[in-house]
């Protein structure tokens, strides 16, 4: 065990990794597997990179028990591509498609789409400043639309769908970045799920998508090769130099994630991590309160306020102070945000609660 001493790190992304993985990738930094060589400076056309190439990409399908009729991707540009490549490669002129806006990475995407087809507000929580998820049976779309396009979690406003909308015959597109493998997901529910690797998967570099083959099969062929999907389906994600030191890291986090005992068993240490904090809130009095309604609070952001503006200052500096990271609000919501990825420890989560506690009582 390393006797580093570790922040209580709650920053939004890129955040914690488990402190397990790091010693493994530090024990393995100069001689990966007696090479000779860390991984990142063996070619990725090895035989030693594609065996942790492809031992990634077969976790994932495992933890996720993903169909067979599924490619699982993994790619550059970050979630941020993919609101680009979605688009471009399964919307075309007189094309249309739904999109459901829960927040600024919904936005994000929604307006890239509009570039390449007639883009409908499927549901928006907008006006409410994001604080609530639609109800399922609000989403509106037409049996004709290219997909539908949800993001699951809301990293900035801290909101998370309980329940997915069940969209048939339209492929069911979701934005997974701040909440991919912290609970099981149904994937034969959705057409593509994408993610980047910063928050739940692993460092930034990586992105991970995962999308139903016939998909693939129907998109656009007239469009640059590196942002067709078939270029990297028909090349296992090895048309070109990819992120292997993020795709290693991929890999030992979902051997993590195994050992914890699979998926189920984050959601559970996940559920409790959250409630430490957001009970903290509740038994506040109002002296904390959160942005995100009940019903829709996410187990992977808290977003938070300190009811007294000059005391909200305090709590931020005091924090920091007392060695917490990252529970500055985002720019455009501010306040307190805690994330609580499943990188971060119980116990950090319990020191943040009585972190709280003790601020209350001397400031109350
Ligand atoms: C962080 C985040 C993104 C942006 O990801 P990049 O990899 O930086 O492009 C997109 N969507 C959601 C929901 C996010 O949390």
């Amino acid at each position: 065990m390393s006797t580093t001493k570790r922040a209580y790190n709650f920053n939004a992304g890129p955040s914690a990794l488990p402190l397990e993985v790091l010693e493994v990738a530090q024990k393995e930094l100069l001689d990966y597997q007696q090479t000779g060589m860390s991984i990142m400076e063996m070619s990725h056309r090895s035989a030693t990179f594609e065996e942790v190439h492809n031992s990634a990409i077969a976790r994932l399908r495992k933890v996720y028990s993903i169909p067979e009729n599924y490619e699982v991707l993994l790619l550059q540009g970050g979630a941020s591509l993919q609101f680009t490549m979605i688009p471009m490669n399964f919307l075309s002129e007189g094309a249309t498609a739904s999109y459901v806006q829960t927040g600024a990475w919904s936005e994000k995407a929604y307006k890239e789409a509009k570039l390449f087809g007639t883009i409908k507000e499927a549901a928006s929580t907008k006006a409410e400043n994001y604080k609530s998820i639609p109800a399922v049976a609000d989403i509106a779309y037409d049996a004709d639309d290219a997909y539908v396009h949800i993001t699951s979690n809301n990293t900035i406003f801290g909101t998370q769908w309980k329940e997915f909308p069940v969209t048939g015959d339209v492929p069911l597109v979701a934005d997974m970045s701040s909440d991919i493998l912290s609970k099981p997901v149904d994937v034969a529910n959705f057409g593509i799920i994408y993610a980047g690797a910063q928050k739940n998967l692993g460092p930034s570099g990586v992105t991970v998508v995962i999308i139903r083959k016939d998909l693939i099969e129907k998109a656009n062929k007239n469009i640059p090769t590196m942002l067709k999907y078939a270029t990297h389906a028909d090349n296992n994600s090895l048309y070109n130099t990819p992120p292997t030191f993020g795709i290693y890291m991929l890999g030992e986090v979902l051997k993590w994630v195994e050992a914890q005992g699979g998926l189920e068993q984050v959601a559970k240490n996940n559920e409790e991590k959250a409630a430490l904090i957001y009970d903290t809130i509740d038994a506040s009095n109002g002296f904390y309160y959160g942005h995100a309604e009940k019903e829709a609070r996410s187990l992977m952001n808290i977003t938070f306020r300190v009811a007294d503006e000059e005391l909200e200052k305090k709590f931020l500096a005091e924090a920091k102070a007392a060695g917490f990271v990252g529970l500055n609000g985002h720019r455009s919501v501010g306040g307190c945000r805690a994330s609580t990825y499943n990188a971060v420890p119980r116990e950090t989560c319990q020191a943040l609660a009585d972190f709280m506690v003790k601020f209350q009582q001397e400031n109350a």
